[in-house]
């Protein structure tokens, strides 16, 4: 399975993707974390994008997408898919990534949308700068960052959903009750994702079928 993951900041796509990823054995390629990591370690790239960080504005689209093609690769060698989290953030970076997949021929077979309010998003982001003290956590960094997704990011969701690949779900509920609805829904698409071509499929929209999978 090619997962991608779009999702305001806080809405949990970190914890979602990596029980997605571990759920079909899949490299959890999460753009976010191989910032951070890099900037952790000190490195030149580290070094050149770590005031972007600091300052929830997103880092320059090449430095992203040289980074994800090498992961892509790295995926396609794997033989399991990925799940991709915290990439595109802008519709120029998902034209980019489409043509790079579609070079190594590893599109995604599906966009998953976490829906969250901002309400929701801004008390959960400043509940985990309390744990875990990310530098890009506090007050003023994440009405930057919920802003940015607004702006930029939170329309590359329409792009995916005319390309009939995207899945929406309500990421306002508690985190095992969302995993079980996005695996299975991932899980009833798995056997049709290589056979129906994409001009041939339909976006899914699982917002409203929160009582279904229990609304809390
Ligand atoms: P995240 O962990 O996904 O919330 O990402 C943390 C920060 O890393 C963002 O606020 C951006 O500064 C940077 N970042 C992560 N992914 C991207 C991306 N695809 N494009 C640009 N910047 C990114």
């Amino acid at each position: 399975m090619r997962v991608l993951l779009i999702a305001p900041p806080g809405a949990g796509k970190g914890t979602q993707g990596a029980l997605i990823a571990t759920h079909f054995g899949s490299p959890h390629i999460a753009t976010g974390d191989l910032l951070r990591d890099h900037v952790a370690r000190g490195t030149e790239l580290g070094r050149s994008v770590q005031d972007h960080l600091a300052q929830g504005e997103l880092v320059p689209d090449d430095i992203v997408l040289e980074m994800v093609r090498a992961a892509i690769v790295e995926a396609k060698a794997g033989g399991n898919g990925y799940v991709l989290d915290g990439m595109p953030r802008n519709l120029a970076q998902a034209r980019a990534l489409y043509e790079i997949a579609l070079g190594l021929d590893m599109t995604a077979n599906v966009a998953l949308h976490l829906k969250a309010d901002d309400e929701e998003l801004s008390r959960r982001l400043l509940a985990r700068a309390a744990l875990e003290g990310r530098s890009d956590d506090t007050e003023e960094v994440i009405r930057r960052r919920l802003a940015i997704y607004h702006e930029v990011t939170h329309p590359i969701v329409e792009w995916y959903g005319a390309r009939g690949i995207l899945v929406s779900v309500d990421a306002v509920r508690p985190i095992e009750r969302v995993a079980r609805q996005i695996l299975t829904a991932l899980e009833a698409m798995r056997p049709l994702v290589d056979l129906v071509p994409e001009h041939a499929r339909r976006s899914i929209d699982l917002t409203g079928l929160g009582a279904a999978f229990g609304k809390n």
